[in-house]
């Protein structure tokens, strides 16, 4: 050994490192750590307290996975997923990795064996339920084994003033106080400084190192289009650039959950929905089939997300706008994990916005929370309306400067701003004229100079602005409408059925005074000069069969062992393969994905469907 003279501590340091590198490659699969992993890892793995920020997909997991490995004893993993434990358990066993559970799911038997082969030091990992780990009978468990470190995953559940809460975790803080000299690390992909605080106190986290990675999921392309026909926008979308793909479509009511999901396949969609309103087991058998089958397509209210750990998610698609920035981030968020290029996709219309302020304004809540959910909507309102690059605002929003991404709708087609001061100063005149009772459908009629039935009786083809506006369509004007009230030129009354009134902003317009550019309304043109997207990029024409019967086998496989079918491997390695059409097990080892285990268990078969395909 030549590193007799060197430090010790340094030595180890740099010995433990390298062994890290070795699990990554060998029983993970991956060529080399992502962002702050590697600095965790060796943190954590000297025995170093934690406290990580990491956006979702961004590789939480291998942060505690691989010091489990590195450290002697079994590493404890604190989860309040209970339904996903399984499938961590069992993506865990397919890399070789010796892994288990405890939760209420199991009979008294099973959890005998579990804590058994805990005891006799047979586990790397152990994931536990929160409200189980708290128990006198589990702690003195854990007290007769030995322990290699604690993780304690989606650590904002700890948070009272968060939407996930979850009392069961301030009893974590026990965890400290039992074995002070095991190392813990927390891990959550919710970024804002008071959760960071309020978790770092209750769970006695105050010396911990904080890893904040960036909040940026570059492989996520966003668009938000103006809402026209949003199902056909919807169904053009998918089959234009995601078929065959997973992804999840959000809509804000069941009722109309129910409809999308429907509609969608009668026109040939796998697609199933989700939400609250249905029973516990169709509501369970959709998420199992999303979660494990290859190309499922879920219309669901956002009652779904929490517990979907599906990395191969290829878009989320709104056809409601969500609340805030922070859903609307959580809800993309949950397309890409894998790190491979994914779409986040939103039509947006006037409806909605005048929908969510509807929502606001006749909510029960206090003033307080009714000001800083305007606050929050009008927040999200920008991110819509921007002429700018979405990513830069998205990532001002949670504090991080950044410069034009190259990879949103803004930034791929920049959209043309026009100088609308004519057209806005018709349109608040049109408001005031008809005595600002009107809503946008009604006020557009009267603009263009239509002489309907609801035009005549209310006399407005008499008034002054009738038909001024006859020189843009229907589209253009509820374009403006909408960018009016977006912009606080006029507002939505709900006591008044959804009325647009002036607000004082809008005087300087209407005088004169005050010029206003408005984005053009385009529908973002069909997807023909984009570069290929597909995982892995793009495949020769034979590479297309091959991947097809990769997928099939691999199908085949998550059948057969009942695990999902990204367990057995992730569409980027069946890309791969199908790319390199490798001929051999060497060859078929330098692909990324496949670790040694994976190799020798399923080497021969990738390599016979290789043949066969050729
Ligand atoms: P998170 O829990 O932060 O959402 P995961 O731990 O589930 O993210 O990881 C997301 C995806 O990224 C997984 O598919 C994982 O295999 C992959 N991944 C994580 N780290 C790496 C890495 N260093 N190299 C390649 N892929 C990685
Ligand atoms: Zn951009």
């Amino acid at each position: 050994m030549s590193g007799q003279w060197a430090a010790p501590a340094a030595d180890s340091a740099a010995a433990t490192d390298r062994k890290a590198l070795e699990i990554l490659r060998t029983t993970f699969g991956h060529a080399a750590f992502r962002g702050a992993q590697e600095q965790i890892v060796a943190h954590v793995a000297g025995g170093g307290d934690a406290l990580v920020l990491m956006p979702t997909g961004g590789g939480k997991s291998l942060c505690y996975q691989v010091p489990a490995l590195l450290r002697e004893g079994t590493a404890i993993v604190v989860s309040p997923l209970i339904a996903l434990m399984q499938d961590q358990v069992g993506a865990l066993s397919q890399l070789g990795v010796r892994a288990a559970f405890l939760n209420s799911t199991q009979d008294a038997f099973q959890s005998r064996d579990t804590e058994r082969a805990l005891e006799a030091g047979e586990l790397d990992l152990l994931y536990v339920a929160p409200e189980r780990l708290a128990t006198p009978r589990c702690l003195e468990l854990l007290a007769r084994s030995k322990i290699a470190l604690f993780a304690i995953d989606e650590a904002h559940c700890v948070s009272q003033w968060g939407h996930d809460f979850r009392p069961e975790y301030l009893q974590l803080s026990i965890l400290h106080e039992r074995f002070p000299a095991v190392p813990r690390i927390a891990l959550t992909a919710t970024a804002d400084p008071q959760t960071r605080d309020e978790i770092r106190r209750r769970l006695g986290l105050g010396e911990a190192r904080v890893f904040v990675s960036s909040f940026d999921r570059p492989n996520i392309r966003y668009a938000i289009v103006d809402k026209l026909d949003a199902r056909a926008q919807l169904l053009r979308f998918i089959r234009d650039e995601h078929a065959g793909d997973a992804g999840i479509v959000y809509c804000l009511s069941r009722r109309k959950v129910d409809e999308t999901a429907a509609w969608l396949a009668a026109q040939g969609i796998v697609a199933l929905p989700y939400h609250a309103g249905m029973d516990a087991q169709s509501r369970a058998q959709n998420q199992a089939r999303f979660q494990r089958e290859d190309g499922i397509v879920v219309v669901a209210t956002i009652a779904f997300g929490m517990g979907i750990d599906k990395p191969d998610v290829r878009f989320v698609a709104h056809l409601d706008l969500p609340k805030s920035i922070e859903g609307y981030y959580q809800e993309t968020g949950r397309a890409g994990r894998d790190g491979e290029p994914a779409d986040a996709w939103m039509a947006y219309g006037l409806a909605d916005l005048v929908q969510q302020r509807r929502l606001i304004d006749m909510s029960e809540a206090s003033e307080e929370f009714k000001r800083v959910s305007t606050a929050k909507l009008d927040a999200l309102l920008g991110l819509c309306e921007t002429a700018g690059c979405r990513r830069v605002r998205l990532l001002a929003y949670f504090g991080e400067q950044s410069a034009p991404c190259g990879n949103c709708d803004t930034c791929l087609v920049p959209p043309q701003t026009w100088d609308a001061t004519e057209a806005a100063r018709k349109a608040l005149s049109a408001i005031y004229r008809t005595g600002q009772r009107f809503g946008a459908v009604h006020l557009i009629d009267v603009l263009r100079g239509r002489d309907n039935e609801r035009v005549l009786r209310w006399d407005h083809h008499k008034l002054s602005v009738f038909g001024i506006g006859a020189d843009l369509d229907e589209n253009a004007w509820r374009s403006i409408f909408r960018q009016l009230v977006a912009m606080g030129l006029a507002r939505v009354d709900h006591e008044a059925h959804g009325a647009l009134r002036l607000t004082e902003a809008a005087r300087p317009v209407l005088r004169g005074e005050q010029p206003v550019a408005m984005r053009r309304a385009v529908e973002r043109k069909r997807a023909a000069a984009k570069p290929s997207r597909a995982p892995g990029g793009e495949l020769p024409p034979a590479g297309a069969d091959l991947l097809a019967r990769l997928k099939a086998w691999r199908l085949a496989q998550a059948r057969e062992q009942a695990v999902p079918a990204y367990v057995i491997f992730h569409d980027a390695t069946l890309a791969e393969i199908a790319r390199c059409q490798p001929g051999d097990l060497d060859a078929l080892a330098s692909i990324a994905g496949i670790g040694a285990r994976k190799l020798e268990r399923y080497g021969a078969a990738l390599i016979a469907v290789v043949r066969e395909a050729g």
